[in-house]
């Protein structure tokens, strides 16, 4: 029998800063279902916030409130911020470089909605791909890759440990503690700029256990995406890109945004995703970014990734204009926990980082948050269940399984059946007829013989649309074009 101390589900910032903060003394998995890199945290280009001081905690609050809609839990929004300079200097003890200017200082940036520049970003426009280098080599446990878990064992109100397929062979495993870090619900959607491995599985496993999902109407979408490539996973451009001066214009040079928010381009996100999508819509004119306000080498050196990844597609940047499209890009909603990430009602069953409904995005994220809330509530999560120091008992029968029936035949078809559905009837601008119509569907393909882990993503979209819908008024990421309600 295999039983660890800890059971940790993802190694993205959640899942690594969790175990960075575990004692090696303890008998912890860490485990993933890919290559560790295959994961959001990886492909997060701007950086993260940090409050710069004392003085702009009540400011970056007042912030993400705003950029939320003011339906975020203050209380929670509030640790955030205070934790912020704590965490930062933590991870720079222990190694974490971020970029500074030639005395050492650390150099911040400003995206939208940000009323000051608190950012710090590593390798320029590679923050995440530095962080998740560094939490990998700063991680002391055991990380299994190739680990697929499909299945939580919880009985009675308590969690016992996760069935997984690992490298094609399934197990079962227990564990004293399970830490859900399993990011966000990307794959659910056609345009995304996710990782492929973010796909809403364990979400879905909490919906059929009766474990609530909060806040499921709020995805956010981002405004500068390049989607016209044939990988599933689409091009972000940083709004750290608009925070230090880059435009959005039409075909014939217009900067149209200002006609629907006197802040333009540092409108908060679902501002200008839904500004864009509107334009486009009315004019069918095509949307771009122009940097071509950057100095070349100025550009070059503060977003190299991006200058490398477009130049490989034939963009000439900063010169060229790239053609944008808003894509979806954060679940601000998730598996509901409180500021512990305890999992209301199931013992030993925690919730961190993006999978996770904390209350800090409210109904629209502010920029650069997350990483952030990653690092945070991971360590708050952790030190709760040190200081509880909770243990299975006997443990009871699990023994229903799905061995070779992850996927079937059919899932591939339903699977792309339901990224087109998610995309035009639940992405940016909904109508209650539209919800309809993908709830429908979405009844059906759960009623064909489909694998376990479509019908997972299929309770995760459920979730979503049913939110959507019993959420009549527009708020925040929530846009809905009619309120009729007597379909
Ligand atoms: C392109 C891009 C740019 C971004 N830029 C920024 C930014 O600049 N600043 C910022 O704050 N945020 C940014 N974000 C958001 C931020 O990166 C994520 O919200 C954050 O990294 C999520 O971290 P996480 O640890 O919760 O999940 P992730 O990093 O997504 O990790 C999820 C982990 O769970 C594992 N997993 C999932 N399902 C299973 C399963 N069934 N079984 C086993 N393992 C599973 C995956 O393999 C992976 O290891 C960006 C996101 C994207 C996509």
């Amino acid at each position: 029998m295999q039983k660890y101390d800890v059971i940790i589900i993802g190694a993205g910032i959640a899942g690594l800063y969790a175990a960075m903060n575990i004692p090696k003394s303890k008998k912890v998995l860490v485990l993933c279902k890919d290559i560790p890199w295959e994961c959001n945290t990886f492909y997060a280009q701007g950086g993260m916030v940090s409050a710069l001081d004392n003085n702009d905690i009540s400011l970056h609050v007042e912030d993400t409130l705003n950029a939320g809609a003011h339906h975020n839990l203050e209380r929670v929004v509030q640790i955030l911020s205070e934790t912020s300079i704590e965490i930062t200097a933590d991870i720079i003890k222990k190694g974490m470089q971020f970029d500074t200017d030639s005395k050492g200082n650390l150099l911040y940036t400003k995206e939208a909605a940000h009323s000051t520049a608190r950012i710090i970003h590593a390798g320029g426009d590679a923050t995440g791909r530095y962080l998740h280098h560094f939490m990998m080599t700063q991680n002391p446990h055991l990380l299994e890759q190739n680990m697929l878990v499909y299945d939580l064992l919880i009985e009675n109100g308590r969690c016992y440990g996760i069935k997984a397929m690992s490298s094609y062979n399934p197990v079962t495993i227990y564990a004293d503690n399970v830490i859900i870090a399993s990011g966000g619900v990307g794959s659910l959607y056609e345009y995304n700029t996710n990782s492929r491995t973010v796909s809403a599985d364990i979400h879905g496993i909490c919906a059929e256990k009766g474990i609530a999902l909060k806040d499921m109407e709020f995805m956010q979408f981002h405004p500068t995406v390049f989607v016209k490539t044939p990988f599933a996973r689409k091009l972000l451009l940083t709004e750290a890109l608009r925070g230090e001066g880059a435009h959005i214009v039409d075909e014939d040079g217009k900067r149209f945004l200002f006609d629907y928010d006197n802040r333009g381009e540092l409108a908060s996100r679902d501002i200008v995703s839904r500004s864009i999508f509107e334009y486009k819509r009315k004019t069918e004119k095509e949307v771009y970014l122009d940097c071509s306000m950057f100095k070349p080498k100025v550009f070059h050196a503060r977003f190299p990734n991006i200058t490398h990844t477009f130049s490989s597609l034939g963009f000439n940047l900063p010169h060229d204009r790239v053609p944008i499209s808003p894509a979806f890009h954060y679940a601000n909603g998730g598996i509901a926990c409180n500021s512990h990430g305890i999992v209301p009602g199931i013992e030993g069953l925690y919730v961190v980082g993006e999978a996770a409904r904390t209350g800090v995005h409210g109904a629209n994220r502010l920029a650069s948050n997350s990483l952030l809330e990653g690092a945070v509530f991971a360590k708050r999560a952790v030190e709760h269940m040190l200081g509880l120091d909770s243990h299975i008992g006997k443990i009871p029968k699990f023994d229903k399984d799905y061995d070779n029936i992850l996927h079937k035949d059919n899932d591939k078809k339903y699977k792309r059946r339901l990224r087109k559905i998610m995309w035009e009837e639940v992405g940016i601008v909904r109508t209650t007829q539209g919800l309809h119509h993908a709830r429908n569907l979405i009844y059906d393909m759960k009623n064909h013989e489909i694998g376990r882990l479509l019908q997972l993503r299929l309770n995760t979209a459920s979730a979503i649309v049913d939110a959507a819908l019993a959420r009549k008024e527009s708020l925040g990421t929530h846009y809905i074009e009619d309120d009729d309600q007597d379909i």
